[in-house]
């Protein structure tokens, strides 16, 4: 999946969580979705997150590959665990989110996700799958797009002077 229907993706999911939940949209639940969506590409040197990384990504990458140990539950729940318990926020909440969000999109793809990293190397896959940039990808990412809208609109901002909190 491409950086930006990660983004959108993400941005619908939380935002259909915050429509329908007590959860706030928030400027900063946005911003914790939107680089929780983009995180666990940190570890793929030309993604839109690693070139931005100063570095990072190729250590990453060097130590774990591509799709290894950052799209799995054990890195999504050690962060988890430490973000929400030490430091709970809009915005740690929405990055979980994300993240939680990112490696469930690759899980649909065809190339799968090793979710039971370092257990098994086996990458798993939803049933049915999209194709990385193929039109059923194009597709997603307009249907995501029109739901974040739908969502925003109809009843994920409580009232306007809210989502400026923190
Ligand atoms: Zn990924």
């Amino acid at each position: 999946m491409r950086y930006h229907t990660h983004i959108v993706s993400s941005l619908a999911v939380g935002t259909g969580i915050a429509a329908y939940t007590p959860v706030s949209f928030t400027i900063a639940y946005a911003a914790g979705l939107t680089l929780g969506s983009l995180l666990p590409d940190i570890d793929e040197p030309n993604s839109y997150i690693g070139r931005r990384s100063f570095g990072v990504a190729k250590q990453v990458n060097k130590a774990f590959g591509h799709r290894g140990f950052t799209h799995s539950l054990l890195a999504w729940g050690a962060i988890t665990i430490v973000l929400l318990l030490q430091y709970f926020s809009p915005f740690t909440l929405g990055l979980c989110l994300g993240y939680a969000f990112h490696v469930l999109a690759d899980y649909c793809s065809s190339q799968g996700v090793p979710l039971l990293w370092p257990f098994s190397k086996k990458r798993y896959r939803f049933v049915i799958t999209y194709r990385t940039s193929s039109f059923l990808e194009t597709l997603l990412f307009y249907c995501f797009l029109v739901l974040f809208i739908y969502f925003l609109t109809n009843g994920a901002i409580e009232d306007s002077s809210s989502i400026f909190l923190f």
